[in-house]
């Protein structure tokens, strides 16, 4: 999918339900798509300032949980990163949010991939548990095939 078509996505949604984007609220998402991928608020907020000064830090992370809590975009945190929150546009075939992430350890790329056979695993845990899997998190460290 295209960054565009998340963009229209969220207006639509956010018509829908009555509510309103804002032209900050746009502004925001835009530098969250146009991010190569996985941008810290912080970063988010350094690119939204060359656009907009007027937004301030506390809009970026209000506007982050309200993309969040409609699904559109979902927390990350990578273990070598200081436990830094990430925010990851949830796009085209990942829109489930159900994909996974490695992450190389020296150009500090992420790279996206999705893993059927995890739903696998779920499901064999599933059984032998009795619980039920809600949702699930896999992060591979390493170096990238560029950095090796
Ligand atoms: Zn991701
Ligand atoms: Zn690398």
């Amino acid at each position: 999918m295209k960054p565009a078509l998340l963009i229209n996505q969220v207006v639509q949604k956010v018509r829908a339900e009555g509510g309103r984007m804002t032209a900050q609220r746009r502004v925001i998402l835009e530098a969250l798509v146009a991010h190569p991928g996985h941008p810290t608020a912080d970063e988010i907020f350094a690119s939204v300032r060359r656009v907009d000064p007027s937004i301030n830090l506390s809009t970026v992370y209000r506007t982050l949980r309200w993309l969040e809590e409609n699904g559109f975009v979902a927390p990350r945190w990578f273990e070598d990163d200081h436990r830094r929150e990430r925010f990851d546009p949830l796009t085209g075939t990942h829109t489930s949010g159900e994909h996974f992430h490695f992450r190389c350890r020296v150009c500090n790329r992420i790279i996206e991939f999705d893993e059927p056979l995890l739903a696998e695993v779920c499901a064999a845990f599933e059984q032998r548990s009795g619980a039920r899997v809600e949702s699930a998190a896999l992060v591979l460290y390493g170096v990238c095939a560029r950095c090796r």
